[in-house]
């Protein structure tokens, strides 16, 4: 490594030099480290909310199948925002991907 990196932990206080983890406690300090941790976390997450939504038909799937017009029109609505808000989550997941590779 050509920079050398003081690292205050935040947990004990003690400075670590060049360190991912505290030499004291063993918490994790390198910032680096930290934001891989943070999108891998991420990444999970909509990886848990996307088996969520196979497994459970959402309201708007079930209002689309309702019998009365009224609701069916909701359901339609519901699903266009859902839609809508699923593609902006991809884009976002994407960028977010793009940024952690860049
Ligand atoms: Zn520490």
């Amino acid at each position: 490594m050509a920079i050398t990196r003081n690292v205050k932990c935040p947990n004990c206080g003690i400075f670590n030099k060049n360190r991912d983890y505290c030499k004291n406690c063993n918490t994790l300090i390198s910032f680096e480290k930290r934001q891989e941790q943070k999108v891998i976390a991420y990444k999970k997450e909509e990886l848990k909310k996307a088996k969520d939504d196979i497994a459970n038909p959402n309201l708007a799937e079930r209002l689309k199948k309702h019998s009365f017009w009224l609701y069916r029109i909701v359901g339609w609505v519901l699903y266009s925002a859902y839609l809508l808000v699923s593609a902006i989550g991809a884009l976002i997941a994407w960028f977010i991907a793009m940024v952690a590779a860049g």
